[in-house]
């Protein structure tokens, strides 16, 4: 293919070439037989494949007809044939009319046929004649023998290879003629010249560069600049522009403007700092997020963030997320309980241990989620609440009860005292260990038990004596009375402190020892000293013809009983009575002096030998005596 329209029908532009013109018939006439567009006709007839072979050989091709000015222009062209009409280049291949030249089907709306045409007259009428010059149907078709014989008819193309600058225009048929029909952007009349856009326009923005193509010469149509924007800047704009076919670039040049990245926040519970040496959030920029205390930047977030070429930050917004620190790092304590302030444990949260009642917190009551993930503080223990050792009295004992524990909440102790000691007055006899850890009162003492010192008085007449076993009239001191000779204790001799600060008796008293008294015997005398106390002396004798059975002489002995039966007198032996005689004589007949002497010299007698068992005299069985005696008295 050239870029001349080698085409036999030129169609449409044809048709509007002949209408601008006007003066078509004359013009044709002119032009007839000149280099272009023409029509050529054979002086021959022959059949359809002949005048095809014919018209190629010599001409361009068989002329196929497509308008109504081409038909009159032919009609008034030629000439009436002697014989036959005109084939043009249609045929019908496998029952369709088709146009030889370019082998397309005939359109319904080119179809051209005289009045019943085709009429097939039943012998294969497979080739097309032109009537010209008839007088009835003149450029009407009619379908006919192939081998029937009829005048060539042919073209010439006007259209060369050069007719037209290659790539800038192309090369239209006319009736004659050809014209160059320009691309889009040439003009001139071989299309020759091409617009050209102002190249002053084209203007390298800062921070940019530009790279231009020419296809068709510097800055002339199609030329196309493509701007660029170094690293960090982009273009705002358009980046290519393109040299239109109205002399205008297709767009002004654009600018580059840094990089914007995406805009930062700062992190709730965070800070942001930023340092932007371009622009806020541009190319370069680099933001650093720091978390307030207890917070810390989310798992993915990295603390420092730039703003890359690209304009996208090299990782996703930060965020700041609550520290949060162990749940199990809070235990229950054995015997206490654990309350937090919220189920999060997360930072500033709170934890408070409790205990039950009778146990106290050994350690730290409440803890604290801090900032480092760790709890302020360890779990505290609960322990018993543990009240002060008390210890066994002296002089007592001392009896515990502990539910829970040794001397621990709710441990009771009961103190009893020993005989002979007693609670210390402000002593409780039962402590109680308190929820405070302290007993109800304090350590309970027993002290012994004291009897009055002033109770024991000594007796007239006696004295007294004390032991104390443990300390001066205390319980179990003993105090022994006595009287002195001649008097006896009335009354208990001994008296005891008891456990109930009594002494078991009052003191005695000293009583004088009295004897029985005595009486003259009918045939006796009796003479006494004193008034028959203890040491009281009684001397018997008998009248004459008696004589004195027992001791003549007794006394009156500590245990207020005369020393000896008391002695009678009897009518007796001679010698005895003789004895008697000689006595009562010397008594009665004589001198009372005598007498007097030998009983003082008796007396003394006795006061040196006091046991008057020993005297020979009294050999005898005492009961008998005392028969005696009583009968004397
Ligand atoms: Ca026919």
């Amino acid at each position: 293919m050239g870029y001349c329209k080698n085409l036999p029908l030129p169609g449409a532009k044809l048709m509007q070439f002949f209408a601008s013109l006007g003066l078509i018939f004359s013009v044709l006439n002119i032009w007839r037989g000149t280099e272009g567009w023409s029509y050529h006709y054979s002086t021959k007839t022959m059949d359809w494949e002949d005048a095809r072979n014919w018209c190629r050989q010599n001409y361009t091709d068989m002329v196929a007809i497509q308008n109504k000015e081409e038909i009159s222009h032919l009609h008034n062209f030629l000439p009436k044939p002697n014989k036959g009409y005109y084939w043009i280049g249609m045929r019908k291949t496998d029952g369709i009319w088709t146009w030889v030249g370019t082998n397309k089907r005939l359109s319904k709306k080119a179809e051209n046929w005289a009045s019943n045409e085709p009429n097939n007259g039943g012998n294969n009428e497979d080739c097309v004649e032109m009537y010209i010059k008839r007088g009835k149907d003149d450029g009407k078709w009619n379908d006919m023998s192939c081998s029937s014989k009829n005048t060539a008819l042919c073209y010439t193309a006007s259209c060369k290879n050069d007719s037209c600058i290659s790539g800038q225009g192309e090369c239209v048929e006319t009736i004659n003629d050809h014209t160059c029909s320009c691309f889009e952007g040439f003009y001139g009349e071989r299309c020759e010249h091409v617009v050209k856009c102002k190249p002053e326009d084209i203007t390298t923005p800062h921070h940019g560069s530009v790279q231009c193509s020419h296809p068709n010469g510097n800055f002339s149509y199609d030329s196309q600049c493509e701007y660029l924007c170094k690293e960090g800047y982009k273009i705002k704009g358009t980046s290519v522009t393109r040299c239109t076919s109205t002399k205008e670039w297709s767009s002004r040049p654009p600018t580059c403007e840094f990089v914007q990245c995406p805009e930062l926040t700062e992190p709730q519970k965070g800070n942001m700092q930023c340092h932007n040496p371009l622009g806020k959030f541009s190319y370069q920029s680099n933001c650093e997020f720091v978390c307030k205390e207890g917070y810390t930047l989310g798992d993915s977030s990295s603390s420092t963030l730039f703003c890359g070429a690209n304009g996208h930050w090299n990782a996703s917004q930060p965020y700041c997320k609550i520290v949060k620190c162990k749940p199990e790092d809070i235990t229950t304590p054995d015997h206490g309980s654990v309350q937090c302030s919220n189920g999060s444990f997360s930072y500033d949260s709170n934890c408070e241990y409790s205990c039950e009642e009778g146990y106290k917190i050994k350690g730290s009551r409440t803890t604290k989620c801090t900032s480092t993930k760790e709890w302020s503080s360890r779990p505290p223990t609960c322990e018993l609440v543990q009240c002060p050792e008390l210890m066994k009295p002296l002089g007592g004992t001392m009896l515990c009860h502990d539910p829970k524990g040794n001397f621990s909440y709710q441990s009771t102790c009961d103190f009893v005292c020993d005989e002979g000691y007693t609670l210390r007055d402000s002593s409780s006899s039962t402590l109680f260990c308190g929820i405070t850890g302290h007993w109800n009162d304090s350590q309970p003492n027993c002290e012994i038990i004291k009897c009055k010192p002033e109770d024991i008085t000594t007796p007239d007449h006696g004295s007294v004596q004390c032991s104390h076993p443990n300390g001066g009239f205390s319980y179990d001191s003993k105090c022994k009375f006595s009287c002195e000779e001649g008097y006896k204790v009335k009354g208990s001799s001994t008296t005891r402190c008891t456990s109930t600060k009594e002494w078991s008796s009052r003191p005695p008293t000293c009583e004088l020892i009295q004897c029985p008294a005595l009486e003259n015997a009918a045939d006796g005398l009796l003479n006494c000293t004193s008034n028959f106390s203890y040491g009281s002396m009684c001397i018997f004798s008998c009248a004459e013809g008696y004589h004195l059975r027992g001791a003549s002489e007794i006394s009156c002995t500590e245990t207020a009983e005369w020393s000896q039966e008391t002695p009678h007198c009897e009518a007796h032996p001679e010698s005895l009575v003789t004895e008697v005689t000689l006595g009562v004589a010397a008594t009665v007949g004589s001198s009372g002096l005598l007498l007097a002497l030998w009983i003082l010299k008796k007396l003394r007698r006795n006061a040196n030998k006091f046991d008057l068992n020993s005297n020979s005299e009294t050999e005898d069985q005492p009961q008998v005596y005392k028969n005696s005696i009583s009968s004397l008295i």
